[in-house]
C-alpha cells in the first residue's frame, strides 16, 4: 500500500504544527505553555474526538502519545487551554485553511470534485452551534424575546463545504463566523456574514472556478450581483412563496409557449424539466435577469419538486446537470454540520465558552480536524482500510481514543495499521500483549 505521507494524518497534523506556529503569541514573553502547543491540544482533542475538554484533561496522562503524535511538548491543562485559546483572532486560523486545502490540489485529490467539466460547486449555509440563556461571551449574539424580554445567547456560523453529488466528502473552507453586527434578525445575519464569506473566499481561491449553491434565502438582487462582481456562477433554490413575481412571469412565458419543457426515465425514475432562460428575478430589480429551473422527481408515487435560478444559460443538455449540483447543496447541512453535530464531533457541545473568542476557536479546531478526517477518507489507503475494518465511524472513532489513550504509539498510521491489520505492527512495537 503506498501512502502519500502529506495526505496522511500525521503529515496534516504536521502542517498544521507549522501553521499554528507562525500564529503570532498575544501574551507577553516567557509563558509557560507556547499557542502553538494550546492550538495543536485543542485540535488533538478534536481529532481524537474526545466527549469534553475535562476527557481530554484527564488523559493527560497518555502524554507521551499527545507529543509524539500531535508534536505537543507543553500540554496545558483544561483552565490554560480556555485561557490561551479565548484571545486568540479567529481570523488568524484562515491560513491553516488554505494550507489544506493546497494539500488537496498538490495530490489532485481535488479532481475528484470537479463538476460540468471545470467547475467546483461550494455549498454554503448558516447554521447554529451554541445558545444559552445563562453562558455569554462578548461576541455572542443576542436577541431578546419581545414578550417575556429573556435574553438568548448564540453563535452562528456561515459554512462553506465544495461538495459533488457523486462524492460523499465534503470539503470546508474556511467558514464566517455571525457576529452581533450582524443584525438582529436571522436572516440579516446570514446575508451580511455571505458578504464577507464570499469575498475573503474570492481572496483567499482568487482562480478557483466556483458554483455557488444555496438556498432561496439568497436569491436576492444585492447577492447575486454582489457574485457576479466575485467571478462566481450560482445554482441558487427558489420557492413559489418567496418569488411570486418570477413563478408568475414563467407561468405566463408557459401559457404563451416560450418555456420548455422535457422528461426522462433513468430506470424506475422519471426526471421532468421545466425552464425558461432570461427572466427578471423580481419586480424591483428587472435588471437582474436570471435563467430558471423547474425539476421533479418522481419513484412510484413519491413526487419531490425543486425550483432554481441560475447563470448557466439552461438548455436540454445541461439541465440534468444543473438540478443535480442544485440538489447537492444540502451536502453542508447533512454530510457538514449533521456529521460534525451527531458523529463523534460534539459541535453543539460546550467545551468551554471564555469571554472572547473561545467558543469561536473552538469551532474552527473542529472544523480543522473534520476537514483532516475527509482528506484521509479522500486519499488515505490506511484510514479506508481501518474504516472499512471497523464498520463504522462511530466505532472506528472508539477504537482509535482507546487505542490512542492505553498503548505507546508513535503516529496515527500506527492507530489505523492497528485497526486494519491487527496489533502486531511491522515488528516495531508489538503493542497487543498476550500474557
Ligand atoms: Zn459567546
Amino acid at each position: 500500500m503506498k501512502i502519500r505521507q502529506y495526505l496522511s494524518a500525521d503529515g496534516l497534523f504536521k502542517l498544521v504544527r507549522q501553521g499554528f506556529a507562525k500564529i503570532k503569541d498575544h501574551r507577553p514573553m516567557n509563558v509557560k505553555v507556547p499557542l502553538v502547543d494550546s492550538l495543536m491540544s485543542g485540535l488533538a482533542m478534536f481529532a481524537l474526538k474526545d466527549p469534553s475538554l475535562l476527557a481530554f484533561d484527564e488523559r493527560r496522562a497518555r502524554g507521551e502519545n499527545l507529543q509524539r503524535v500531535f508534536g505537543v511538548e507543553q500540554i496545558p491543562c483544561d483552565t490554560q487551554m480556555r485561557e490561551i485559546l479565548d484571545d486568540v483572532d479567529p481570523e488568524s486560523m484562515r491560513p491553516l485553511f488554505k494550507s489544506l486545502f493546497a494539500q488537496l490540489q498538490r495530490g489532485k485529490v481535488l479532481e475528484k470534485m470537479v463538476f460540468m467539466g471545470r467547475y467546483y460547486l461550494a455549498s454554503l449555509d448558516g447554521t447554529c452551534y451554541f445558545c444559552s440563556q445563562k453562558i455569554r461571551c462578548g461576541n455572542c449574539l443576542e436577541r431578546t424575546q419581545s414578550k417575556t424580554g429573556v435574553v438568548t445567547y448564540s453563535h452562528q456560523m456561515l459554512g462553506v463545504a465544495i461538495v459533488h453529488p457523486d462524492c460523499k466528502e465534503v470539503i470546508p473552507l474556511m467558514p464566517e463566523p455571525i457576529i452581533k453586527q450582524d443584525g438582529e434578525a436571522k436572516n440579516d445575519c446570514e446575508r451580511n456574514a455571505a458578504k464577507r464569506l464570499t469575498q475573503r473566499m474570492r481572496q483567499d481561491h482568487p482562480r478557483l472556478p466556483f458554483i455557488i449553491v444555496e438556498d432561496s434565502l439568497y436569491a436576492n438582487a444585492p447577492h447575486l450581483r454582489e457574485l457576479k462582481r466575485l467571478g462566481f456562477r450560482h445554482i441558487i433554490g427558489v420557492k413559489p412563496g418567496d418569488h411570486k413575481y418570477l413563478f408568475a412571469y414563467v407561468a405566463q412565458a408557459q401559457a404563451e409557449g416560450r418555456t420548455t419543457e422535457f422528461e426522462i426515465k433513468i430506470g424506475a425514475v422519471r426526471h421532468r424539466f421545466h425552464f425558461l432562460n432570461d427572466a427578471p428575478l423580481n419586480e424591483s430589480n428587472q435588471d437582474v435577469r436570471v435563467n430558471f429551473l423547474q425539476y421533479w422527481e418522481t419513484v412510484g408515487d413519491k413526487v419531490q419538486h425543486f425550483a432554481w435560478i441560475t447563470d448557466f444559460i439552461v438548455s436540454r443538455d445541461n439541465a440534468f446537470e444543473l438540478a443535480r449540483g442544485g440538489r447537492a447543496r444540502w451536502k453542508i447541512e447533512n454530510e457538514t454540520f449533521n456529521t460534525l453535530k451527531n458523529q463523534g464531533y460534539q459541535f453543539e457541545h460546550n467545551f468551554g465558552h471564555g469571554e472572547n473568542h473561545l467558543s469561536v476557536v473552538f469551532a474552527l479546531l473542529m472544523m480543522l480536524a473534520f476537514l483532516i478526517d475527509q482528506i484521509q477518507q479522500l486519499a488515505c489507503q490506511l484510514f479506508q482500510a481501518a474504516w472499512q475494518k471497523m464498520g463504522s465511524k462511530r466505532r472506528l472513532w472508539e477504537r482509535m481514543r482507546s487505542l490512542f489513550y492505553e498503548l505507546p504509539i508513535t503516529s496515527m498510521s500506527d492507530i489505523w495499521r492497528a485497526i486494519a491489520y491487527g496489533f502486531h505492527i511491522e515488528g516495531r512495537i508489538v503493542i497487543h500483549d498476550t500474557s
